[in-house]
């Protein structure tokens, strides 16, 4: 058996993928964090076209310029944040923007604020850069929303950065613009950086999403195409940030993968360029669903909150068992301990599933475990 380093030793695997295997295929799975959608057909049809014309070779290392001038549009008439194509980053999805700003910026020594509960991959990436977690906790009382007030609280001189999340994954939480707009000045007056994962950003049921990039230059705002335009297996994303901040995190990401993949970025031109209906409509879809599953919950006597973006709801559940129980009885769940200690007594169900099944999963939960 070889060793291996002291960096992976202190991680584990994900426990969420490790439930999939295990559990019955028939199932109905609320676990999933991915659109039930397909990649819309004028994307697909771009990919294809695009392999067709050869469009197979390496290239620039932070993407193709078109898809970084169609980025920096986006970036002007969605979040207000002024940036040109040599400050652009096309990734291999928001995972890798995550991953990249870790190895850049973190170290042995440095404080990294989390929301707890957060998306699981924001632990395990400051540990992989040596990074200490701080804890920020995000109370049902407040809907789950990071306040600005307990983010200044956990700051110590040794606070190296944050990562915020909204709408969240697990919460399905949506901040707000004060708490966004403060934990950005702060940045300034304290000097840490803000890692801003705004990859729900589209899925959001009226309210209006802001980047804290609007008024930070200490921040890297990420994002991707995989929820909003349904393209999860095809691995892309983007980051933009300040210059000298790029030049850093173009260094890990030049020697790790030179390039995303050309007919990813050639089918991400497309999703950006093209018409928005499909987003549109999943959208429409998606707010149906989160209005029949937490009437359901709440029905069932499990308090949860009307989640205003993303695709997840995170019920107070206090029975220890219920994430077995109903796996057993045919719905899979995710215990909300996953995504830290906070979201203990709590349940992450996804409702990227068909409203159908929503509607048996709820019948099925009622039915096997509240009338048991
Ligand atoms: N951030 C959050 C909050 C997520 O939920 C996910 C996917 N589950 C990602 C990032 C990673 O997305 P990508 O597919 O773009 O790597």
């Amino acid at each position: 058996m070889i060793n291996p380093a002291k960096r992976t030793r202190t991680i584990e695997l994900s426990q969420i993928r490790k439930m999939f295997e295990v559990t019955n295929p028939d199932a109905i799975n609320l676990g999933i964090g991915e659109p039930d959608f397909d990649v819309p057909e004028n994307i697909k049809k771009a990919m294809i076209e695009s392999i067709h014309e050869n469009d197979t070779h390496y290239t620039p290392n932070k993407g193709y310029i078109e898809l970084r001038e169609e980025i920096v549009n986006k970036f002007k008439k969605d979040n207000d944040i002024k940036t040109n194509p040599d400050n652009i980053i096309v990734t291999v999805g928001a995972s890798e923007a995550l991953y990249m700003c870790a190895q850049a910026f973190i170290e042995k020594g440095d404080e990294v604020l989390l929301p707890n509960p957060s998306f699981l991959s924001y632990e395990a990436c400051v540990k992989l850069a040596d990074g200490k977690v701080v804890p920020v906790e995000c109370s049902m009382e407040n809907e789950f929303k990071l306040q600005a007030n307990d983010v200044e609280e956990k700051i110590s001189e040794n606070t190296k950065a944050i990562i915020l999340n909204s709408p969240s994954n697990p919460t399905g939480a949506v901040m707000e613009k004060e708490d966004i707009k403060a934990i950005a000045d702060l940045s300034v007056d304290k000097n840490f950086l803000i890692i801003s994962d705004e990859i729900y950003e589209k899925i959001i049921y009226g309210k209006k999403h802001y980047s804290p990039a609007k008024w930070s230059d200490n921040v890297v705002t990420l994002n991707g195409f995989s929820k909003t335009y349904a393209m999860t297996g095809l691995r892309i994303g983007y980051l933009t940030a300040n210059e000298e901040l790029c030049e850093e995190l173009l260094k890990i990401h030049q020697y790790n993968i030179a390039c995303a993949t050309t007919t990813s970025q050639k089918g991400a031109l497309e999703a950006l360029r093209g018409p928005q209906d499909e987003v549109i409509k999943m959208v429409k879809e998606f707010k149906k669903r989160r209005d029949l599953i937490v009437e359901r919950l709440n029905g069932m006597g499990y308090k949860t909150v009307n989640a205003e973006g993303a695709f997840y709801v995170f019920p107070k559940i206090e029975d220890k068992n219920f994430v077995q129980k109903a796996a057993k009885a045919g719905v899979i769940t995710v215990p909300g301990a996953a995504f830290g200690s906070n979201g203990e007594g709590h349940v992450r169900m996804s409702y990227a599933n068909s409203y159908e099944n929503i509607e048996k999963a709820m019948d099925i939960l009622e039915e096997k475990i509240i009338n048991e």
